[in-house]
């Protein structure tokens, strides 16, 4: 089974299904650590982000995604790519076609015959079109933007409001408006604005759509 949660920056995508993969036993995929660890293989090699050197760096580049881990070249990258260099070189990265065209395939390899929660931006409307059940999970800008601060200033970052509020509208401008899977909602996806919910809240109101139609 597939369930495919989609939406903007900061909306919390990452923990509810995190959460909801425990809750509900079924594998978490983090698409967007995907094209992440492309970025931050990008940036310490000084590789620009362009389409023809990004193509070059594909064929000698491995990324995996398994047990809540993402791997780069075989090595667990996950402490690299959560700075907001890496944010920005992502949403870039994430626009080329060569990249987006590697990246689904290898999503929807990873993803085949397991249950499996995918999180990103295109899972419902490109990667996994036939999902069992899929969910549209945004929130505020200016919502988002403080969660991500918050979580940025946890992780020891030295970063202000206003420059993350900043970034995530930058970044919602250039994933919606990409000439390649874009971010949009799903016709068929449940929207869920959790400006005013917290994660439980969130997780609760999936899992019981989920579990209400009989399929646990
Ligand atoms: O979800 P996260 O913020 O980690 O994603 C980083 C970037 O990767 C996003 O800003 C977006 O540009 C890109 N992305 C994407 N498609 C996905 C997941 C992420 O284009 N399925």
């Amino acid at each position: 089974m597939i369930i495919a949660i989609d939406g903007p920056s900061g909306a919390g995508k990452s923990t509810v299904a995190k959460l909801l993969s425990r809750e509900l036993g079924f594998e978490y995929i983090d698409t967007g650590a995907m094209y992440r660890a492309l970025a931050y293989k990008a940036y310490t090699n000084n590789i620009e982000i362009q389409e023809d050197k990004i193509d070059e760096m594909l064929k000698t580049t491995a990324v995996d995604y398994s047990d809540n881990k993402i791997f780069l070249d075989s090595k667990n990258v996950e402490g690299y790519i959560r700075s907001e260099a890496i944010s920005k070189g992502a949403s870039k990265i994430s626009a080329l076609r060569n990249v987006r065209e590697k990246m689904v395939e290898l999503q929807r390899k990873i993803a085949s015959n397991k249950n499996v929660i995918l999180d990103g931006r295109d899972i419902g409307t490109k990667v996994f079109p036939d999902a069992d059940f899929k969910f549209f999970v945004t929130a505020s800008a200016e919502t988002r933007a403080r969660r991500r601060y918050n979580q940025l200033v946890r992780t020891g970052a030295r970063t202000n409001y206003k420059n993350v509020l900043e970034d995530i509208k930058k970044r919602d401008e250039k994933d919606s408006t990409r000439e390649i899977s874009p971010l949009v909602k799903a016709d068929d996806a449940v929207l869920i604005d959790t400006t005013n919910m917290d994660v439980r809240e969130v997780v609760k109101t999936i899992a019981d759509i989920v579990g209400g139609k009989n399929v646990l």
